[in-house]
């Protein structure tokens, strides 16, 4: 099968079209014809190197795809079925598996982190993965949601208990979990602040929902959200950025108020001043992927058209090289996918 590989870490050069064996299927697995791959910061940071990945690797999280062939102890699925592949990689017989929090898994990772992922035509799956896809969702749209929707949806919902009525900050509109989070928090009648680095993003970002828009280079976020929310602060603020903009997310919170992150995009050190985290009652909440529930959960809002997928640009296996770049300049609002 035509797929990418990398030998050794590093920058986009070392992604390398090759011709590799297809996967052996197992009999608990389906077999998918890969269609179209998304691109996630993970695959970045996983290609410049990261600790328990091996070499040769295939990147990839998000696979959406059909189902080519179905092992002998899979029941339900069969041949042609339109499908997209939950990106987690969990045990599925643990304690935490069978309590349905598989991202507590002791071996949980994510596909194309520390096993290998679907920047290839065949990819065999546990068929606990699959979740077939309306007609009215291509392959381009399907493969961009899965990880950011699960991840903005397990942030908001399943971690920070996000009430309707609440203000959310969400930081990054045009990332994938930012456009992801504002619209859930619309979903949820909530008012929603964003931040983006230029005006043509915000406006984008108001298009999906949010109420008000900061811009990030220009403005300081602290402030702006104190005017908006009558210096009340925001109850919920929506963190992946990291280290540029840690500080000024702790400040934008109200009294007890609640900061969940999934990420450390500018860097993972930061520093809390213990006197504000207790006198002001704050949460401070780490968040990593979702559950195979709330995935379906959130698809579910997705298959009916209320939370709709962004993809910005479309590029073939062929060009990754060129679609990493694209990504690592942070030209794009919202998805960047392979066509497979
Ligand atoms: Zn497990």
């Amino acid at each position: 099968m035509k797929a990418v590989r990398i030998h050794q870490f590093g920058g986009p050069e070392v992604l390398t079209n090759e011709d590799i064996p297809a996967p052996r299927l197992r009999q608990d697995q389906v077999m998918v014809r890969v269609r179209a791959c998304s691109l996630n910061h993970l695959d970045v940071w996983v290609r410049k190197g990261l600790p328990g990945v091996k070499l040769p690797h295939i990147l990839g999280s998000d696979i959406a795809g059909e189902v080519v062939e179905v092992g002998e102890y899979v029941s339900g699925f069969k041949a042609g079925q339109r499908i997209l592949v939950a990106p987690m990689h969990f045990c599925g017989h643990c304690e935490k598996c069978v309590e349905g929090l598989q991202n507590q898994c002791r071996i949980f990772t994510v596909f194309g982190n520390a096993v290998d992922g679907g920047n290839c035509e065949f990819f065999a799956a546990p068929a606990a993965n699959l979740v077939p896809i309306p007609e009215s969702l291509d392959f381009i749209r399907a493969a961009s949601v899965p990880l950011v929707f699960v991840t903005a949806w397990h942030m908001l919902v399943g971690r920070a208990g996000m009430r309707p009525g609440q203000t959310v900050l969400v930081l990054g509109a045009s990332s994938g979990v930012g456009i992801a989070a504002i619209q859930i928090a619309k979903l949820f009648h909530c008012r929603v602040i964003t931040t983006a680095g230029d005006e043509a993003k915000l406006a984008k970002g108001r298009e999906l929902g949010a109420d008000y828009g900061i811009d990030h280079y220009k403005q300081k976020i602290s402030e702006e959200v104190r005017k908006i929310t009558n210096k009340e602060g925001v109850d919920i603020v929506v963190e992946h950025v990291g280290a540029a903009t840690w500080d000024e997310s702790v400040k934008s919170l109200k009294s007890g108020g609640t900061l969940v992150t999934c990420g450390a995009t500018t860097g993972p050190n930061v520093a809390i001043d213990l006197r504000h985290l207790f006198a002001r009652q704050l949460s401070l909440l780490g968040s990593y992927m979702g559950t195979m529930g709330e995935l379906h959960a959130v698809l579910r809002h997705v298959f009916a058209g209320r939370l709709k997928p962004v993809v910005d640009r479309v590029f073939p296996l062929t060009e990754i090289r060129a679609a990493h770049e694209y990504m690592e300049n942070s030209l794009m609002f919202g998805k960047v996918v392979l066509s497979i």
